[in-house]
């Protein structure tokens, strides 16, 4: 299939949202990035490698987006404020030589503590330092040169090339929103919570716009630890899936992420509005 990645003004789309309260498109983790999209005016895309071309400020640059929730309200759970530090998908990609996913969850993979049929394989590897879990020991990421290995004691499993991220990565938008869920009697209750009377809202924040990615500050910012490889698969283990069940249905984005405040480290520009 073609790429069609979307043409956009950036700045004049985000400037006509921010800040307002924008009600969930979507009601589920990825609801964020999807409500962003669409007032956007981005058709998500899973194909393309990019989410839009700015073809104002940005001139033709293509961006990948990316969108996080910030301060999470939700005055119908126990806790309701709460800071969400987690972490910002940079890529999800399987590694693109030696040991598959499906391969590194059958060796390493551990039954799972709920009773389901299946096997997981969660952990965060970092180059600085083993992961030494209840379930997942010995294993971190290692980088020689553009190439990255996933470790386990001595071994080398899976390896990928870092040079393969520097499109994808070139120019990066991050926009960060506060999420409240609030009383809502719009005709969609199938975004609503439980109650059926409360629906997610995002107020967008100021866009970081990163452009002039610089590898060697990536492998830096590997070596340091502050960008890890999260491993984020389950399989079941009931039947014998076959390779296409595996990557369609339980890799869920095994990938390189980072915490926000740390992606300045690998661009040469950062400009805010
Ligand atoms: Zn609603």
């Amino acid at each position: 299939m073609p790429e069609q990645i979307p043409f956009i003004d950036f700045k004049k789309e985000i400037l006509k949202i921010k800040e307002k309260w924008i009600p969930a498109a979507r009601k589920d983790n990825t609801g964020i990035g999807f409500t962003l999209e669409t007032e956007l005016g981005i058709r998500e895309n899973n194909y393309a490698k990019h989410d839009f071309i700015d073809n104002n400020q940005f001139k033709g640059t293509r961006f990948e987006l990316k969108a996080q929730r910030v301060n999470v309200y939700n005055p119908t759970i126990p806790k309701p404020r709460k800071v969400n530090d987690s972490y910002i998908s940079l890529v999800t990609q399987a590694p693109h030589d030696g040991m598959k996913n499906s391969e590194l969850i059958r060796k390493y993979g551990y039954n799972d503590s709920k009773g389901r049929e299946r096997k997981n394989l969660y952990a965060t590897l970092r180059t600085t330092k083993f992961v030494n879990g209840k379930n997942v020991k010995n294993m971190k990421i290692s980088r020689e040169g553009k190439h990255l290995f996933i470790i386990h004691k001595d071994q080398k499993l899976s390896k990928y090339d870092l040079t393969k991220f520097v499109d994808k990565l070139a120019n990066l938008v991050v926009v960060r929103a506060d999420s409240e869920w609030q009383l809502c009697n719009c005709n969609k209750p199938t975004l609503h919570d439980s109650t059926g009377k409360y629906h997610e809202f995002f107020s967008f924040k100021e866009p970081h716009v990163f452009t002039g990615f610089s590898l060697d500050k990536f492998y830096k910012s590997i070596d340091e630890g502050n960008i890890f490889l999260d491993l984020r698969m389950h399989i079941p283990t009931n039947d014998t899936p076959t390779e296409a069940d595996y990557d369609t249905f339980h890799d869920h984005g095994t990938g390189f992420r980072a915490k926000f405040r740390t992606i300045p480290q690998f661009y040469d520009n950062e400009i805010i509005f």
